[in-house]
């Protein structure tokens, strides 16, 4: 399985029916599951055993969708959570807690940010943010003496800028602290971020991977790299006893490759009930078997838009990585080599006005709070998501007025140019 190319891993791995099994993946639609004696559920419970008790922690048919993902992204451990923000937190949260001290990409998606600067600061947890530009010295100079993870998005939502992931592993490393990466927008299709020095990667299923916007969802994936046992004094929860499962130190009994996934199951899902529904799991499994086709088309349609866009003249400015003369297009070579994302953001002359008028006439994309589907969508942040923010605000956050972001779903190229054009007017 491991020789497989990403397109073969998409469709064929995780779930490996046996004689007479059915094809397609089971719903195990099902909150718990039966023993015969006491005692049989006790080693769960004490996770000297692997096996279901509960949904509320773990199920076979969510563990078979994150072996597939783990599979993509070239890990040794995986679990699927309610939505990327709950992937987000658990990352973060079962290796950081009261008193420690995070490093974070400033451009990183406005969810993350908040979960970050507001409800984990009020957890306790500090949290420096660091231009995606910084230098190695500007990099450095964020880590403190209780810094216990670095964290970025390998294409920001909706910034597109491109993460330095040398740079920053090399500055993680160096640091003794492991490397956690957002990969939604560029899925393991497009960037697997374990190749270039990330230990742990977490996913908004909800975008590309489920592909049709059908289905909340997250996943967080072990690298297996990090080698907790050397920074046994960083990272106690996973190097020290755990009191509520009768003593466990995670590191020994599940070693490298499984410690962060199990502690992650076995606290955090436990105590916060963060599952992703079966169901949705399934759902999640078809989107996957196609990712690899889809996001090819993605890509080709995002490029031929920020193409047209820059020839337009009512076009101010476009930003799409994998254009040339894009300011991340060096790196976006570099790291995304055969395509980035869906999803374009563009300057229209003529002020906020001229966005909302443009958008209005848009016939084929869709005005929605969402991105990376099937449907081609679009979004005005300064008047949507960033509506609360102040004309100095927005500018601080690097949003203009008149700048839309445009999502390229699956549909004919030329049909998409002609819906621009003809909106544009
Ligand atoms: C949407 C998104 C999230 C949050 O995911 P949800 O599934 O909506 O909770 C996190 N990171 C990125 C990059 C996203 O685009």
């Amino acid at each position: 399985m491991q020789n497989w190319n990403i397109e073969t891993k998409c469709v064929q791995s995780g779930y490996r029916p046996g004689n007479g099994e059915p094809r397609e993946v089971p719903i195990y639609q099902s909150t718990t599951f039966k023993y015969a004696t006491s005692a049989d559920m006790g080693k769960l419970f004490d996770l000297e055993a692997e096996g279901y008790f509960y949904t509320r922690l773990q199920n076979p048919t969510n563990d078979l969708v994150a072996a597939k993902i783990t599979a993509m992204e070239g890990g040794t451990a995986g679990m699927l959570t309610s939505s990327g923000q709950a992937a987000s937190f658990f990352a973060v949260f079962n290796i950081a807690t009261q008193g420690d001290h995070v490093v974070a990409c400033s451009t990183i998606y406005g969810g993350t940010f908040n979960l970050f600067n507001v409800t984990m600061r009020k957890m306790g947890i500090d949290f420096t943010f660091v231009s995606p530009d910084a230098t190695e010295e500007e990099l450095n100079a964020a880590f403190k003496p209780n810094t216990k993870a670095v964290f970025g998005e390998t294409i920001a939502n909706p910034a597109l800028t491109v993460f330095d992931f040398e740079k920053f592993a090399k500055a993680a490393h160096e640091h003794g602290v492991p490397l956690i990466i957002d990969n939604t927008f560029a899925t393991p299709v497009n960037c697997r971020p374990f190749e270039w020095g990330a230990d742990i990667v977490t996913h908004s299923t909800t975008k590309y991977m489920d592909g049709h916007g059908t289905a909340v969802g997250g996943a967080i994936v072990d690298s297996g790299n990090f080698d907790w046992m050397a920074h046994a004094e960083k990272f106690p929860g996973l190097t020290t006893p755990d009191e509520s499962y009768h003593g466990i130190t995670y590191a020994e009994r599940f070693g490298q490759g499984g410690a962060f996934i199990t502690k992650a199951t076995a606290q955090l899902m436990r105590d916060f009930g963060a599952i992703q529904s079966p169901q949705n799991a399934f759902y999640l499994n078809l989107g996957l078997e196609s990712l690899h086709t889809r996001m090819r088309q993605h890509c080709a349609n995002g490029l031929a838009l920020a193409e047209f866009l820059k020839s337009s003249p009512k076009v101010e400015s476009v930003n799409y990585p994998s254009l040339p003369g894009d300011p991340y297009y060096e790196r976006a070579m570099k790291y995304l080599p055969n395509g980035s994302c869906g999803v374009v953001s563009f300057c229209i002359k003529g002020g906020r006005d001229a966005a909302e008028e443009f958008m209005s006439k848009l016939k084929i994309f869709a005005i929605e709070t969402h991105v990376a589907d099937a449907r081609s969508c679009c979004l005005h942040p300064a008047s949507s998501t960033h509506r609360q923010l102040t004309e100095q605000e927005l500018i601080d956050c690097g949003i203009s007025g008149n700048q839309i972001r445009m999502s390229c779903g699956l549909e004919n190229t030329e049909d998409l140019i002609r819906d621009v054009e003809q909106a544009l007017g």
